[in-house]
């Protein structure tokens, strides 16, 4: 493409709020234009590598027999009904009402309507297993939409959705797509790891989901993984043991001592002159199902080491309501517990009947903690979990970096990623809620088993920049740039241009993909716009150096090389260079 043809402009300056260096450098770079909150225009520099992208999604996909199609963007509140989402998405889905009054959304996501296309096609098991996928427009009205595309309302994913007779079947295609997964984001040139992952609602019970995180600073998502055995997962599901902790094994009796004013871990901690972690942390949250009249509410009294954090996707998990929260200040007095002092001995009369007490399991059972008395200022020393307790236990702290691994002792580090895959086996939970049934192989109808399998495209591009950049711009993985080479004319002599436009024309015909900067500009202007752009080659044309040696310049973005070409040795160096940078 030729500059002076091209609808294409750099900037110096950012927005306040481009943070991260992706978002920043698409502004600048000219890729994307914000036109309001969490709504992009791809412009077309940006297009291009989008398009890159989904076309190794395209490829790894077909390859395994997975079949495109295009849903609806807009989609009838009526399958969502069915399914029961519409009423538990939440503010994400926007909705909409036509003229005549009938409701519908701008899909979230698509397994109401896919589910629904099955339904009206397959009959039988012989028609399975059967893999469809879109690439397509979604919009979520995400409450802190940010980092540019990473995080925007309107996006691009592709989502695939596969339906089989049993799970069997359901575990065999779960696994092609992981691999095929693994082939894409290295295909992208992309560094991702793949982590275990929360399913929360989407999935029936522990059925198995993971996601695939491309390494960050960035990253709004925080994954835990073990430095030996490779287990890894998002801290939302990241199961770990703590590091030694010397506990008080001295199993004292249950003492009441006066803690004036002290309401917080560090502050009994400190006037008790004991460890954080030899305190118990009490902690009440009230979880809620259904809505209005039919609503049920569930408090638990939650207990974990002083300095540990509970996990609330793992609460939730754990609680199974629809919605989870701390319990609010006048519904603590309305039980008769006192903020600050809550504990789990000797629980007034008006909480104990109403309480679920879950222990975390790295609180030791049977060793001494201090704990609150349920008494305004006054806490308890010497209570001992087995002894003075009762309640069950689970798993509902936070994982942390100084954690060992559960299953193999190792350290475990904490790392961040952007999230840019997330597969999930969805089971029956679907089919069953829509009532959509197929014949087996004795005749019976049963619900069809269900995988989804989603992956953001205009989030996979800010992953890769936050991957690839330096303090100058992007350097594109060949696979993805929108142009393979940069060529920049510096010449105000005729001859000269003209053999730039013969450059240009024999290089096009030889398939390479070059951006022509054929701009009345100075070198300084141009240097700087293809380092920001940051294409894996640049060559350069420049009038005093050509007539001087007969040679141009060729310079690698990403490792600063540079060789001075004449005309005939430039095609196979490109060649042989492209080739290098894709690993060949
Ligand atoms: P997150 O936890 O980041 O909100 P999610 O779990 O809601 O993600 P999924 O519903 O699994 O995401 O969506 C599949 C893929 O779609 C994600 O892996 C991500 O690549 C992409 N995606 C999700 N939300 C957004 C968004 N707001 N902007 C851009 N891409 C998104
Ligand atoms: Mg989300």
């Amino acid at each position: 493409m030729k500059l002076t043809k091209g609808f294409w402009q750099t900037y110096k300056e950012v927005p306040n709020d481009a943070v991260v260096p992706s978002h920043q450098l698409m502004l600048r770079a000219g890729l994307i234009h914000r036109s309001a909150t969490g709504l992009y225009s791809d412009l077309p520099m940006g297009l291009r590598v989008l398009q890159k992208i989904e076309q190794v999604v395209r490829r790894e996909l077909n390859r395994i027999d997975c079949y495109e199609l295009t849903l609806p963007v807009v989609t009838s509140a009526e399958l969502w009904k069915q399914s029961g989402r519409w009423a538990t998405f939440g503010n994400e889905m926007l909705r909409l009402t036509d003229r005549s009054g009938r409701e519908f959304c701008i899909s979230p996501t698509c397994e109401e309507p896919i589910v629904a296309l099955f339904s009206k096609t397959v009959r039988s098991y012989k028609q399975l297993p059967v893999t469809l996928y879109q690439i397509r427009t979604k919009f979520r009205d995400e409450i802190r939409p940010r980092y540019g595309v990473m995080r925007a309302r309107e996006f691009n994913m592709k989502d695939a959705y596969s339906f089989h007779i049993d799970p069997d079947s359901l575990r065999e295609t779960y696994q092609e797509i992981y691999q095929a997964y693994e082939r894409i984001f290295n295909s992208l040139g992309l560094e991702f790891i793949v982590v275990e992952a929360d399913g929360g609602t989407m999935v029936d019970g522990d059925a198995k989901t993971h996601e695939f995180q491309v390494l960050a600073n960035s990253g709004e998502d925080r994954v835990i993984r073990c430095t030996s055995c490779g287990y890894a997962a998002n801290i939302e599901k990241a199961k770990s043991k703590r590091s030694n902790v010397e506990f008080d094994q001295s199993q004292q009796e249950l003492e009441l001592v006066s803690t004036p004013g002290r309401q917080t871990i560090e502050a009994v901690g400190e006037y008790l002159k004991i460890k954080p972690e030899c305190s118990l942390k009490s902690l009440l949250y009230s979880s809620v199902s259904g809505t209005g009249a039919d609503a049920t509410e569930e408090i638990a009294l939650l207990l974990l080491l002083g300095d540990d954090e509970l996990n609330e996707i793992k609460l939730k998990a754990l609680l199974g309501g629809d919605h989870i929260a701390p319990l609010s200040d006048g519904a603590i007095e309305a039980l008769g517990l006192h903020k600050g002092y809550i504990g789990p001995a000797q629980l007034p009369e008006s909480a104990q009947s109403r309480l679920r007490v879950i222990f975390d399991i790295a609180i030791e059972k049977d060793v001494s903690y201090v704990v609150g008395a349920n008494q305004v200022d006054y806490h308890f020393r010497g209570y001992v979990p087995t002894r003075d307790g009762e309640g069950q236990w689970a798993d509902l702290r936070l994982a942390r970096s100084s954690d060992r691994c559960d299953s193999c002792d190792h350290s475990v580090e904490e790392i961040c990623g952007v999230e840019v895959g997330h597969i999930f086996e969805l089971g029956q939970k679907y089919t069953e809620s829509m009532g959509v049934t197929v014949l087996n192989q004795q005749g019976k109808a049963v619900n069809p088993y269900m995988g989804c399998y989603g992956l953001g495209v205009g989030r996979t591009m800010a992953a890769a920049i936050e991957q690839n950049h330096d303090q100058h711009g992007i350097i594109w993985p060949v696979e993805i740039a929108p142009y393979h080479l940069y060529f920049a004319l510096i010449s105000k002599s005729d001859e000269i241009n003209q053999l730039g436009v013969e450059i240009y024309q024999q290089l096009v015909d030889a398939g390479v993909e070059v951006l022509f900067d054929d701009r009345k500009a100075g070198p300084g202007m141009k240097f700087k716009d293809a380092d920001l752009l940051g294409l894996p080659l640049r060559l350069v044309l420049g009038e005093r150096d050509y007539k001087e040696s007969g040679k141009l310049e060729l310079r690698q973005r990403k490792s600063g090389q540079s060789l001075e070409v004449s005309p005939k040795e430039l095609l196979p160096t490109i060649k042989r260079l492209l080739g290098e940078l894709r690993g060949e």
